[in-house]
């Protein structure tokens, strides 16, 4: 027999009361805040999130403040946290909630499913947690659970599975306790339904009702159908260093990291005369140029292959902004994806000086 989600929520709910990690957004489930912790949890870990999280809630503690900030101080805030989609959508949806709500969240799903950044899962998350509606929030780790709930062989990725996950859920929500019941399910999804065959069926509250423990087969859950493989592309980053400034280049808005500062870079990975060649269009000329490490960034759908090399030169070139070190890291938002390359220029405790 199958488990019925009804039986479910006693034993989760008194779990999650004695087990539930203490965590800010829980202390203080105002909407704005649940909403912001919802968007930056999305691809990033819960311990990566923390200090961001207090930061970005002390810059722009309110939807209105949000709303106003300029980009540059978002981008910053964000920087490091990656997806900087996230953090443009949450703008422009925090300024239609000053137009069209008089800057409060509204509290039904379907209302907060039409800003943008705001799907399924992020609009349950707010209306249940911080608006007490029996709405589920069926993420991967939800699905996860439920799959293995039911012993379901079918495949968590399509539409129709999530679905009838979300009407299962949605069924049983106990009054009172929607914010609780939809943590309980994430909380018991993060820390012991586990993924990569890893359930802890020993610590699980819901073990006695679980089909797919019952019947051996929890590990081998849930059923998920391949994603195609990532693209690659290979690019050559120039950090071309002047006297003590380094050259950047901001990315056109709209596409991947749109509206970031970048190192100069071009497609390809390139030998050293290539390297000239594109150095010679920029009317730089090097004094000196040498290879740099290789390194690698992983987007959801694309993978990034970089080498480069770190040039030395005595004149500018007007291609590009001229940014001393010092300004570097205070007044410009690069993307996590050049890290490498910004570590080289810290190396030893300071700017390398050529
Ligand atoms: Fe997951 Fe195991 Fe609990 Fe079933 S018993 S919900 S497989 S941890």
């Amino acid at each position: 027999m199958k488990t019925d989600f009804a039986q479910i929520v006693r034993p989760l709910l008194e779990w999650y009361g004695k087990n539930a990690r203490t965590l800010p957004w829980r202390e203080d489930p105002a909407p704005y805040r649940v909403w912001i912790s919802e968007i930056m949890l999305q691809q990033t870990r819960v311990e990566a999130v923390l200090p961001y999280y207090e930061r970005f809630l002390s810059a722009l503690p309110s939807v209105g403040a949000l709303a106003e900030a300029p980009e540059e101080q978002l981008l910053k805030l964000w920087e490091g946290l990656g997806y900087y989609s996230r953090v443009k959508n949450l703008q422009k949806a925090a300024r239609m909630v000053v137009e069209c709500w008089n800057g409060e969240l509204p509290a039904d799903a379907e209302e907060l499913k039409k800003l943008p950044g705001v799907g399924d899962y992020t609009a349950g998350a707010i209306a249940s947690i911080a608006c007490g509606k029996p709405e589920p929030a069926v993420d991967g780790n939800v699905l996860r659970v439920c799959a293995r709930l039911l012993a379901s062989r079918e495949n968590v990725g399509s539409p129709s599975v999530k679905r009838r996950c979300t009407e299962l859920l949605r069924r049983v929500y106990p009054q009172g306790e929607e914010g609780a019941f939809t943590q309980a399910m994430m909380e018991l999804g993060a820390m012991v339904c586990l993924p990569n065959g890893a359930p802890r069926c020993g610590e699980c509250p819901l073990a006695d009702l679980c089909a797919g423990r019952r019947e051996g087969i929890a590990a081998s859950l849930p059923v998920k159908t391949r994603n195609p493989a990532r693209k690659i592309e290979r690019k050559t980053v120039f950090l071309i260093l002047c006297g003590e400034r380094v050259a950047l280049r901001k990315r056109p808005e709209g596409g991947l990291l749109g509206g970031l500062w970048e190192f100069p870079n071009v497609a390809g990975n390139l030998p050293a005369q290539c390297a000239e060649r594109v150095l010679k269009k920029w009317e730089i000329l090097p004094r000196t140029m040498e290879p740099t490490a290789e390194a690698k960034h992983v987007f959801t759908h694309l993978e990034w292959k970089m080498s480069g090399y770190t040039v030395s030169t005595g004149q500018t070139s007007p291609d590009f902004e001229w940014v001393p070190y010092d300004r570097l890291e205070t007044s410009y938002a690069i993307p996590s994806a050049f890290k490498t390359f910004l570590n080289l220029l810290r190396e030893h405790g300071g700017y390398v000086k050529i």
